[in-house]
């Protein structure tokens, strides 16, 4: 199998760091072979950045012809839909379907990006004074690294990408070491669609090498990551150290509520798919189901039912709900959780290995698992699995609830399942989460802000906060009253 090259700097090259293989989560087969970064590509790219925002004939073009590149991305994406989805399906092992959504996802937010840049105003704050007016622009930060992790990688790519250089900046794209193909992609679209070189780079290799010297180096201003809370508490540590931002998109381990008078039917199949869509691995999953008591056991025999006909298998085959995990070596991770929760008293209602099915012995499968006899407390209740578990637990009043679903370290989002919209709204603001869903769960809006609580993150994404995360404002004072100072003489 041939090299793929890396894009560094507006040129497609072998990269001078150590050899990385990207294989197709069913079968364990080898998908693309690459070179990481090595350091003189960090250094070339990111010399190349620097240059490129600077430049006059890039800043200075009106918004509309910047907005345009963009658009033509989005164009290119939509015609090339099919195999982007079938890319990244082979790249990291969803479904078809869900890879065909991400992909129209990351084509949208590029549309959306493009109008937001056009219709970004400066502001004029004082009120009218015969002495002074001020003006405040939106400048651009300068060299920005973006990191993604492999779960979605071209809709977290473009989240970051699209207002990134919708606002005048230059991108260093570092894609997960599992998942670099999507990116790669992405940067071979925005040069057809006429980006100038250096504006985006992308940089495959390790974190903790190719990463940290992205991060670290002098011309970087900002961060942008999703990932691991481990992973971003390192990242906003160095953030820290050097004075730039950093906006950190977490993990989570998000409660879904069903009060006594919900629609169960609705809220089981939200429920299942909350969880189990991506097979668990979203940061979003909502992996902790606390039931009203009077619902409880008709409820989680639904939800039970339900994940059994869940069908697992090759991302490829229609009609598949989950496809396999990452790695094997995350398959592990997820049946080490389940052997914990059986520890600490829990009962596996559904699932809880992986599928007997000797066609899927290849690939790092695990079923839709459903656990019930544990406190919120557990282990496996408190700390992120990235898999398809869910843990279900009755509650009996409002504020014990609220105590309980409150009760992580996370707060990316929630989920409420209720038919008294009062009610639902009472308990979505009593709830510590970035993001809560009222009926409905994982649904998404590009002009809607997007980011976590606690540990679960710094920063929104999407919306108009979307692209302003990405520039900084500059206040200008025009003195108007011919005095040139504030001494009386
Ligand atoms: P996961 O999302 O798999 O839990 P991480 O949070 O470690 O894992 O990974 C998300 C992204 O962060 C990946 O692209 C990974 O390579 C990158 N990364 C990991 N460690 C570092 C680091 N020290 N510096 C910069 N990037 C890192």
């Amino acid at each position: 199998m041939s090299v793929l090259p890396i894009f560094v700097a507006g040129q497609w090259r072998t990269g001078k760091g150590e050899e990385m293989v990207s294989r197709f989560p069913a079968d364990g087969s080898e998908v693309a072979r690459l070179n990481a970064a090595g350091e003189q590509d960090v250094a070339e790219a990111i010399a190349a950045a620097d240059r490129a925002w600077r430049d006059p004939a890039w800043r200075n073009r009106v918004p509309h012809e910047r907005a345009a590149v963009l658009h033509r991305v989005s164009k290119l994406i939509m015609a090339r839909q099919e195999e982007l989805a079938q890319l990244q399906s082979r790249d990291n092992g969803k479904p078809l379907a869900e890879t065909r959504g991400l992909v129209a996802s990351a084509a949208a937010t590029a549309r959306y990006f493009a109008a937001a840049c056009e219709v970004l105003e400066g502001e004029l704050p004082t009120p009218r004074s015969a002495a002074v007016m001020t003006l405040s622009e939106y400048e651009p930060l300068g060299v920005v690294a973006a990191i993604t992790p492999w779960n979605s990688p071209i809709a977290s790519e473009m989240q970051k990408v699209a207002p990134a250089l919708a606002a005048g900046n230059a991108v260093v794209l570092k894609p997960a070491e599992a998942t670099p193909l999507m990116a790669l992609k992405l940067a071979e679209l925005f040069e057809q669609a006429g980006l100038p070189a250096g504006l985006l780079s992308v940089l495959p290799g390790k974190g903790s090498v190719i990463g940290e010297a992205i991060v670290r180096h002098p011309a970087v201003r900002k961060i942008s990551f999703t990932g691991g809370t481990r992973t971003g508490r390192h990242l906003a540590a160095i953030a820290a150290e050097r004075l730039i931002p950093a906006s950190l998109e977490l993990g989570g381990k998000s409660p879904t509520i069903v009060l006594d008078d919900a629609d169960l039917e609705q809220a089981a199949r939200g429920i299942c798919y909350g969880i189990y869509s991506s097979a668990g691995q979203a940061c979003i999953a909502g992996a902790r189901l606390f039931v009203q008591r009077k619902l409880y056991q008709p409820l989680v025999a639904r939800v039970a039912q339900l994940a059994r006909g869940l069908r697992v298998g090759d991302p490829f085959t229609p009609g598949i709900h989950l496809g396999p995990l990452i790695s094997a070596a995350h398959r592990d991770s997820v049946a080490a959780y389940v052997a914990l929760a059986k520890e600490e008293g829990g009962r596996v209602l559904v699932g809880g290995e992986a599928p007997a099915d000797p066609a899927l012995s290849k690939g790092s499968y695990f079923l839709p698992t459903l656990i019930e006899g544990l406190d919120n407390r557990a282990r496996v209740c408190q700390e992120e699995i990235f898999g398809p578990v869910l843990v279900a637990m009755p509650f009996d009043d409002e504020a014990e609830l609220i105590a309980m679903a409150n009760d992580s370290v996370y707060g990316l989002a929630a989920g409420i399942w209720s038919r008294d919209f009062p009610r639902a709204l009472r308990l979505a603001r009593a709830l510590e989460a970035g993001t809560v869903w009222i009926n409905t769960y994982k649904t998404f809006s590009i002009s809607t802000p997007f980011g976590g609580f606690k540990e679960s993150g710094l920063g929104r994404e999407k919306g108009m906060q979307g692209i302003k995360a990405y520039m900084q404002q500059k206040s200008i004072y025009l003195g108007l009253s011919g005095q040139s100072n504030l001494w009386s003489d």
